[in-house]
């Protein structure tokens, strides 16, 4: 019997080592993707504790507890080049792990885009003037603050109650010479229809735009934050704590917008991913 424990001791202590010696494993949900999509990554076999640092492509990516194990979430750009890009994983005892993802080229869908009355309509001032104040307005939504570590515990959930999409994610908008990406998915919403916040997080913005209209976003931590757009009416304020399923807002037609509808962008580390691929991750009970 002793002799039989002690196997198992020897066996086990020649194990354990080697487990650590290579830094946990990388597993990507999903397996590939393609230009605008996000990926989750979780470190199987080793302990957050243990985690240096966490990079896609050499850009840190913020590492938090998800179901007891390490975990980020990747956001691929719309413009990423397509082919093989590379997570590594650096522990304190300067273990390397690495894994490669392949990224899909995503077919390149073009519409017009029509520029509503109340925005000087199709005119080349107007086309001249939404692009300006767009640049302008992306410039304050790209400072919005978002914390590494996690404010939420629970998986993201949709921000309506009937998740209808009118207007996918990803294609070019044109407009006389300039081309806009729909960095979001437009769902319907008649006028009125409550908003909630797709998980716990702190409120970042709470204001009016002139493109975007009145707009909440709320950083959720993990590199995530969501973008809630053309609302009619703001029900939350800038710093307030919110949790998952609170009322964030009310749908509408503010800003540019041509009939009520809600558009949600999610954002991962400062990169617009399409909002359905990350409501995706959480669908199976695994994650
Ligand atoms: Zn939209």
């Amino acid at each position: 019997m002793r002799q039989y424990l002690l196997i198992i001791v020897i066996a086990g202590a020649l194990y354990a080592p080697r487990v650590f010696a290579h830094g946990g494993e990388l597993l990507f949900t999903p397996e590939s993707v393609m230009q605008g999509e996000p990926f989750m990554v979780t470190v199987k076999g080793t302990d957050i504790r243990d985690v240096k640092t966490l990079t896609f492509d050499g850009k840190r990516i913020p590492v938090f507890v998800r179901n007891g194990k390490p975990t980020a979430f990747i956001g691929v750009d719309l413009s990423a080049r397509p082919g093989k890009h590379t997570v590594k994983l650096l522990t304190l005892d300067l273990d390397r792990v690495e894994k490669k993802i392949t990224i899909q080229a995503r077919r390149r869908v073009t519409a017009p885009l029509g520029i509503p009355q109340k925005l000087g309509g199709n005119t080349k001032v107007a086309q001249q003037n939404l692009v300006t104040v767009l640049s302008k307005e992306n410039g304050v939504l790209a400072k919005v603050k978002v914390t590494d570590s996690a404010w939420f515990k629970e998986a993201f959930s949709i921000p309506l109650k009937d998740l209808i999409v009118t207007d996918a994610y990803g294609y070019s908008r044109e407009t006389g010479s300039y081309s806009i990406p729909h960095k979001g998915t437009d769902f319907r919403a008649s006028l009125g229809t409550q908003v909630k916040a797709i998980n716990d997080g702190v409120v970042r913005l709470s204001r009016d735009f002139t493109v975007y209209g009145k707009t909440v976003a709320i950083d959720h931590g993990g590199g995530v934050v969501s973008f809630s757009m053309h609302l009619s009416k703001l029900a939350v304020k800038e710093g307030q704590k919110v949790t998952k399923g609170e009322l964030i807002g009310f749908s509408g037609d503010t800003g540019y917008a041509e009939r009520p509808h809600l558009h949600l962008s999610v954002r991962l580390n400062g990169v617009s991913i399409d909002p359905m691929k990350f409501f995706a991750l959480f669908d199976t009970k695994k994650n």
